[in-house]
């Protein structure tokens, strides 16, 4: 079931995903070579909890951490570990949201540690860029599909991979809800856009092949072939004067 938010319910999430931006951020800001996942997992989740939030990843169906943090060849879901230690050059992948009265925000991005090869330069710069460009078709009247095909047009054509398996979703009193936002499609097919509409839209992108496989952690997702993965993901509501993005820093 596809929930339309009131105004006031707009601005309760939009509370919960100025805090996941911010978490984000500060998460963000703690990747460099030395530091472990663990480290990182805990300031987002000391940032978190001094806003009056909660994590909302934190043991949502049994995962341990505040944060999922992927590294290079893992696409999502990477537990957090005192013994992963960041290296020069990974590219880090951070998803991780807040709940705050009653609402979830959701949010991702992949972060370089120190320099980085151009070749994961560029698939970080299109992924980025994927999720704008799935976001400015996230306009009243247009479909489901519309978002998810801007996303897929735009990394398939710079060579890389598009997750079948995982997708976006919608965003409310519960992390994951209705509608399923993919990142592939047709344009003109699926569910349709309407005002009050809150989605998460999270291209996740590989350098090579897309197929994956899971870890026997039960959790991280790697590509198959090891190469590299980006996430990138906002929260967003559809407005009838257009998507407004609410995993911004406020
Ligand atoms: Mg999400």
């Amino acid at each position: 079931m596809i929930t339309l938010r009131t105004a006031r319910e707009i601005e309760l999430i939009r509370k919960a995903c100025i805090i996941s931006a911010e978490a984000l951020q500060v998460a963000g800001e703690a990747v460099k070579p030395g530091v472990s996942t663990w480290e990182i997992d805990k300031i987002a989740y000391d940032y978190i909890r001094k806003q009056g939030a909660e994590p909302n990843f934190l043991h949502l169906y049994g995962f341990p951490a505040t944060a999922c943090i992927s590294i290079n060849d893992e696409v999502i879901h990477g537990i957090p570990s005192k013994k992963r230690i960041i290296k020069e050059g990974d590219i880090v992948s951070i998803d991780l949201g807040a709940k705050v009265d009653g609402y979830n925000g959701d949010n991702a991005a992949t972060f370089a540690a120190g320099e980085i090869s151009e070749e994961a330069k560029r698939l970080c710069e299109v992924t980025e860029k994927s999720l704008y460009l799935g976001i400015e078709q996230a306009i009243v009247g247009n479909r489901i599909g519309d978002i998810a095909s801007a996303v897929q047009t735009y990394c398939e054509a710079n060579g890389f991979g598009v997750i079948r398996e995982y997708t976006g979703h919608g965003v409310g009193a519960k992390l994951h809800e209705d509608p399923s936002v993919p990142n592939f499609g047709t344009p003109g097919r699926g569910v349709r856009l309407l005002p009050g509409m809150v989605i998460a839209i999270e291209p996740m992108i590989t350098q090579g092949d897309r197929a994956i496989k899971q870890l026997s952690d039960g959790w991280t997702v790697k590509t198959k072939d090891g190469k590299l993965a980006a996430h990138y993901e906002h929260t967003i509501v559809i407005t009838k004067d257009g998507p407004q993005i609410l995993t911004a820093v406020g």
